[in-house]
């Protein structure tokens, strides 16, 4: 069993309530179990092939999942553009790989799962894309109606396609993420919708799974650090929660450096890590390239610092021209296709290494968190556009040995 433990005041809830922050304080709440209860082993869990739904035992849901395969994403060590960075072990976790093409999925299946098991009939969020494509496929697969709101203008099309076409309510507002979550939260309390941010606790628990694959991948070996793009700073705080079960179980010893990286026009967590502040001073006017996470008011904000600091970890911020490079890299030396925001962590990284705030023989895992296909327009904008010629070999020929940029 499980409940809700408020982070601020400590306040328990039963696991049965529908409820998203502490009635008494406002605080942000926490899925808590007996972990003396749980009996994990490496044999056991070396049996089963990777997946969210493997770690059940670690997850507060006890009826059938709906599930369409999450998890299970590749980690793969870097070669080219690890020299290029001049680290040692580099790796990346590609969440873009799952069923929509990004880590939400994780979160999602549970999320949704939960609503269900709490008699919940209508699921709902606020977006910046990514977020309503994977609550889409889960409502769909449940058959659930699923209500979206997305900031106008400010979503890349290939999530709008999704959202769109697995059958969601999908409304644009006027105004940005931050507005469309405040929206939302108010409609969820007057409608009895259940909202399907990352302020549940239960999405993150579905994404705190990317840990447990992580230690699993490298064998039990914990990476010294975890590099990620931080938008409203849940999926920062899930991997680190992930980690601290992992040690708590007695499965692994430590726990990562946990860093997170944000655009430098939505940069209220890195400027909070720099000031070493407890609380951030949110932006009215976030602004980037990196859709998914232009957020001025992340609601994860409280964990996410905590997460940091704990770990003794960090933050940093990258421009939208090293976010492109570092989007480039990955694809022309990694083959690994990302949208924006997942080229954050690389961006990051290399930026922390040539600070020397990064030592190059540390283990690194970067978390790419969305596919490249997600946002096919800002490809269009970045790379040099095919070049139509005539249907002859000259023609051909002449063109391929032009030299070009890539
Ligand atoms: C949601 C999202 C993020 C940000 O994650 P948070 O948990 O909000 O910090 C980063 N990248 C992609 C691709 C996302 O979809
Ligand atoms: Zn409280």
């Amino acid at each position: 069993m499980h409940d809700l433990r408020c982070i601020e005041c400590n306040a328990i809830y039963s696991g049965d309530e529908v409820i998203y922050t502490c009635m008494e304080c406002g605080g942000l709440l926490d899925v808590i179990y007996d972990y003396d209860e749980i009996s994990l082993t490496r044999e056991k869990l070396s049996k089963e092939a990777l997946s969210v739904w493997k770690y059940r035992e670690l997850l507060p849901i006890r009826r059938a999942p709906v599930t369409l395969q999450e998890g299970g994403t590749q980690l793969y060590r870097l070669t080219r553009l690890a020299e290029d960075l001049s680290a040692e072990e580099v790796y990346v976790k590609h969440e873009g790989m799952n069923p929509t093409g990004s880590f939400k999925d994780r979160g999602m299946t549970v999320g949704v799962t939960k609503a269900i098991e709490l008699g919940m009939s209508t699921v709902a969020c606020a977006s910046t894309g990514n977020t309503s494509a994977s609550l889409a496929i889960y409502a769909a697969k449940a058959g659930m109606p699923a209500v979206v709101l997305l900031p106008a203008g400010k979503v890349a099309l290939g999530k709008v396609a999704q959202a769109l076409m697995h059958g969601a309510k999908v409304l644009t507002i006027r105004g940005n993420f931050d507005e469309a979550l405040r929206l939302v939260r108010d409609l969820c309390t007057k409608e009895d919708f259940y909202l399907l941010n990352s302020i549940n606790p239960y999405r993150l628990e579905g994404q705190k799974t990317i840990a447990f694959e992580i230690a699993e991948q490298l064998q039990w070996n914990v990476p010294d650090r975890i590099v990620l793009p931080v938008g409203n700073a849940g999926n920062i705080t899930a991997i680190y929660k992930g980690f601290k079960e992992l040690k708590r179980l007695g499965l692994t010893e430590t726990v990562p450096k946990m860093t997170g990286v944000q655009a430098e026009g939505a940069s209220p967590i890195a400027r909070a890590v720099r000031e070493r502040e407890e609380r951030i001073d949110p932006e009215t006017k976030p602004e980037t390239i990196a859709t998914a996470i232009r957020i001025g008011n992340p609601v994860n904000a409280r964990k996410a610092l905590k997460a940091i600091y704990e770990s003794n970890g960090t933050a940093e911020t990258v421009t939208d021209e090293e976010i492109i490079r570092a989007q480039k890299d990955l694809a022309q030396l990694e083959g690994i296709g990302v949208e924006p925001a997942s080229a954050s962590s690389i961006a990051g990284l290399r930026k922390l290494l040539q600070n020397q705030e990064i030592d190059p023989s540390e283990q690194i895992v970067c978390i790419t968190t969305g596919h490249l296909l997600k946002d096919s327009e800002e490809i269009l904008k970045i790379c040099p556009r095919p070049i139509e010629i005539n249907a002859t070999i000259e023609d051909v020929r002449r063109v391929i040995f032009t030299k070009r940029p890539n």
